[in-house]
């Protein structure tokens, strides 16, 4: 044990015991209090009970919500008309049922019940020595207030010592905020006991009518707290929304621009062709035609890029999950991408007992498609793409590995965000979109898997896939505003 959760426990320890000698002074000095006490202390006592149970909720910064209790009020009036002995014994009863009622674990409940018990009993011993007595007069009216103060003062002492050693907030910026806070609830509470008792004197059931502004305050302010969380969910929403309108807006300005480029080349090709058609030799014109055509290209692969992102964001596209074979999957990829290699060579090593997978084929193959071909478009002709198939825990890893330039190390997080490109030159000249890998983690998302960028350096890029023995049976996410993103993104195109 460390010497902080040491002291933190020396200083429970002492408060419970300082509570529990004090508790045990009032039972002795109390008990006489008791047997002989009238209607109205019962009561005021019951009150002080009940009122335990039904707290005023304040709130305070940060939409922090704080819980007083009117028990004082009736603590102060038990204090007042019969001494702090008896009052201990009945606050310990108030304090400790709540807390046992609310489930808390029991050194909070003793520690509690012994922070009041050695609270009340210097506010008793202020309330004599300034001559207060149990006849309500104006010099009670004195006393009681230097009562409250020293009640309070003790009391946030030792709660903020408790809090100070358990979680080593600042103690004098913690002792003066509780002071601040309860220097405005703390009197409006202690200056109604004399109430009490004075109408408690001139009949017992006069005591009941201070239920009323208890139970009413409590309702309200449970109201007021109700509606106050309501408005702040309201406004976070709000901004929420904002910030999805203001995505929407960036989203649709990037993928106009992004559509954009390409048919302003492939329109200005054709413009230069029909103009200058005769005064172009052969191979002029074939060049042209066929840069055209490479953006054409890049631009059918972006609109199919934006479709596949929008159905992944929508969600509308169903997992089908089967079992697969890595083996036939990861053949079928080679021979796909085999017109695109350079002189590429692919290295596939797959031990037998992870060939076998249950997933959904369509996705995964997309996934392991983009980052094979990103092995091939960002890394130089004759060099290697290696997929290793590893066994994990409920899953296996695909490592695709390629011996290109690699990505700045500032940049592994951002290459996943959607149409980064990291360096916009060589993307276009290789007919990159900037949204495969995003469109690869999504999916990943979508078939419960995960994908990060293992390494990446001046040798080549490793990037690495887990796939789970068999995707979760839900992977819809919570609507986002990704959909709606989406959606609109569609119709645009
Ligand atoms: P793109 O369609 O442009 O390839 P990606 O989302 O797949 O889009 O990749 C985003 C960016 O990350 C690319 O523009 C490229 O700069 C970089 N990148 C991705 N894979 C690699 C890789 N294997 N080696 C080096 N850079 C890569």
């Amino acid at each position: 044990m460390n010497s902080a959760r040491r002291t933190l426990l020396v200083f429970l320890g002492s408060v419970i015991a300082a509570g529990g000698a004090v508790t045990a002074a009032a039972v002795a000095r109390g008990a006489g209090v008791l047997s002989s006490a009238p209607l109205f202390f019962w009561l005021i006592a019951a009150l002080l009970v009940i009122a335990e149970f039904f707290p005023i909720y304040v709130p305070r910064r940060e939409q922090q919500v704080d819980e007083i209790t009117v028990s004082s009020s009736f603590a102060f009036a038990l204090l007042i008309g019969f001494g702090a002995a008896p009052t201990i014994l009945v606050q310990a009863i108030a304090s400790i049922a709540a807390d046992v009622a609310r489930r808390k674990p029991w050194w909070k409940v003793l520690f509690n019940a012994g922070t009041y018990a050695v609270s009340l009993g210097a506010a008793g011993f202020m309330y004599a020595a300034l001559g207060g007595t149990t006849r309500v007069t104006t010099v009670s009216l004195a006393a009681t207030l230097a009562a409250g103060a020293v009640f309070v003062l003790l009391n946030v002492t030792l709660v903020s010592v408790g809090v100070w050693l358990a979680q080593g907030v600042s103690l004098p910026a913690y002792v003066l905020r509780e002071l601040g806070f309860e220097a405005y609830t703390m009197p409006v509470l202690v200056a109604l006991s004399p109430v009490i008792v004075v109408a408690a004197e001139r009949s017992p059931l006069l005591v009941l009518l201070a239920a009323a502004p208890a139970a009413a305050v409590h309702w309200g302010t449970k109201l007021a707290v109700a509606n106050a969380q309501l408005v702040a969910r309201l406004q976070g929403s709000l901004d929420e929304m904002t910030e999805l309108n203001r995505l929407k807006d960036d989203f649709v300005a990037v993928v106009s621009h992004e559509l954009r480029t390409p048919l302003t080349s492939i329109q200005g090709y054709i413009k230069t062709l029909v103009q200058l058609w005769t005064e172009l030799d052969d191979d002029q014109r074939t060049s042209f035609l066929e840069a055209a055509d490479r953006q054409s290209d890049r631009l059918r692969r972006l609109i199919e890029q934006l479709l596949v992102v929008s159905r992944l964001e929508s969600h509308v596209e169903p997992l089908v999950v089967t079992r697969i074979s890595l083996t036939r999957l990861l053949a079928h990829v080679v021979d796909e991408l085999r017109p695109r290699a350079h002189g590429h060579t692919f290295d596939i090593r797959i031990p037998p007992e992870v060939a076998v997978l249950d997933t959904d084929e369509g996705k995964l193959h997309q996934i392991l498609s983009n980052l094979m071909e990103n092995g091939l478009k960002y890394s130089p002709a004759d060099t290697r793409v290696t997929v290793k198939v590893e066994p994990s825990l409920h899953g296996v890893v695909l490592t695709v590995q390629d011996e290109g330039p690699g990505i700045p190390q500032d940049q592994h997080d951002k290459v996943f965000e959607r149409f980064y490109q990291v360096d916009q030159s060589t993307t276009r000249r290789v007919g990159g979109t900037g949204l495969g890998l995003y469109i690869c983690r999504r999916m990943a998302d979508a078939i419960g898997a995960r994908l990060w960028l293992a390494r990446s350096d001046a040798t080549g890029s490793e990037f690495s896939l887990f796939v789970p023995e068999r995707p979760p049976e839900a992977v819809e996410e919570p609507l986002s505003g990704a959909p709606r993103l989406a959606q609109s993104m569609t119709a645009s195109v």
